[in-house]
């Protein structure tokens, strides 16, 4: 699916008629995501968001940046888990900017970052502001993370039977479960859904992080009452929210 958007599948002179087009950059994560999904959770969903609007604007897609900035012990488990591979800041940041160096040196002036990953957020904001900078008006690069755009009618929709944890603490929970059972169920292991209460937000950070400050499992909230209808009911919401955005940042 969406072959035809991905820019490691076209050739050089194909990739160059379009540069006037948006590219899109989607930005994961490595890390973990509970006893019942991988550690390409949010690999995945930056990708499957990033294929269905890139179809809806005639963009292309390039190749995703699977590893993130470091996830904090309560938006993701951070350290305390095996199979979280976390970037320290300057190294997201140095990716990003020469991406986007390099998109621009190959005629792009149309960037949008789609993020998947809670931590990411200030790396990229960085890199975007350096490199506009050296570019002013010429280049334009958007960033959203897929959730941002999320009509607030759908939050009620998707947490009918379990409460809304907050942004930092839905992770491996409703929202990411159901779009992994809606984008690739073979990777979800449902038996593995565990019933847990939602962990309450620090009001601090500590390091060395405290080992009991998670639970053991890494879920952070409950994934009960997830279902692939419920992901489909996201993505039909932010795919076209992201779509009007990128429609009048790029005028
Ligand atoms: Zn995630």
């Amino acid at each position: 699916m969406y072959e035809n958007l991905k820019i490691e599948n076209m050739t050089w002179q194909e990739f160059e008629k379009k540069k006037d087009n948006v590219i899109i950059l989607p930005i994961g994560a490595t890390e973990q995501h509970g006893p019942h999904l991988p550690l390409c959770v949010d690999t995945i969903l930056a990708q499957e968001f990033a294929y269905r609007i890139g179809e809806k604007i005639d963009g292309v897609v390039a190749p995703a940046l699977s590893y993130g900035y470091k996830s904090k012990p309560l938006s993701g488990g951070g350290p305390l888990f095996p199979g979280t591979i976390d970037l320290n800041g300057i190294t997201l940041q140095s990716l990003v900017m020469d991406i986007i160096d390099e998109f621009v040196c190959d005629g792009f002036t149309k960037i949008l970052i789609l993020s998947a990953h809670f931590e990411n957020e200030a790396f990229i904001i960085e890199a975007m502001d350096l490199c506009s900078r050296k570019y002013g008006d010429k280049v334009k690069i958007l960033l959203t993370n897929w959730w941002d755009p999320m009509s607030p009618d759908i939050i009620d929709k998707v947490f009918d039977k379990v409460p809304f944890p907050g942004w930092a603490l839905e992770h491996a929970a409703v929202t990411e479960t159901s779009l992994m059972m809606y984008f690739s169920p073979k990777l979800v292991k449902e038996d593995k859904i565990i019933n847990t209460d939602n962990v309450s937000p620090a009001t601090y950070f500590r390091y060395p992080i405290e080992k009991d400050i998670v639970p053991p499992t890494g879920v952070l909230a409950s994934a009960k009452s997830s279902s692939a209808e419920k992901g489909k009911i996201i993505v039909d919401n932010v795919v076209p929210n992201i779509v009007k955005i990128v429609k009048r940042a790029f005028g």
